[in-house]
C-alpha cells in the first residue's frame, strides 16, 4: 500500500510518475527541479519535471 502525502503546491497529473499521488493530481516530493532539453526554449513543451521517476507498478491494472 503507497502511503503519500500530496503537496498542494504541487499540482502534477503525470500519474506514470512514482513521485505522483495517484487519485490524487498533485506531488508528493517536498521539491522538485524543474529545466529544459532546449537551447533556447519558448513553449511550456520545451519544459520537463527532473524529478520523473519511472513509476514501477506489481500489478499491471
Ligand atoms: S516528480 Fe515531477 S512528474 Fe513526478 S509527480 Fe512530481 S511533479 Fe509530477
Amino acid at each position: 500500500m503507497e502511503n503519500k502525502t500530496p503537496n498542494t503546491s504541487i499540482e502534477c497529473s503525470v500519474k506514470q510518475c512514482q513521485n505522483h499521488c495517484g487519485d490524487k493530481d498533485y506531488c508528493a516530493l517536498n521539491t522538485v527541479r524543474i529545466a529544459t532539453h532546449e537551447p533556447n526554449p519558448t513553449v511550456c513543451q520545451c519544459v520537463d519535471c527532473e524529478s520523473f521517476v519511472k513509476k514501477t507498478s506489481e500489478t499491471n491494472a
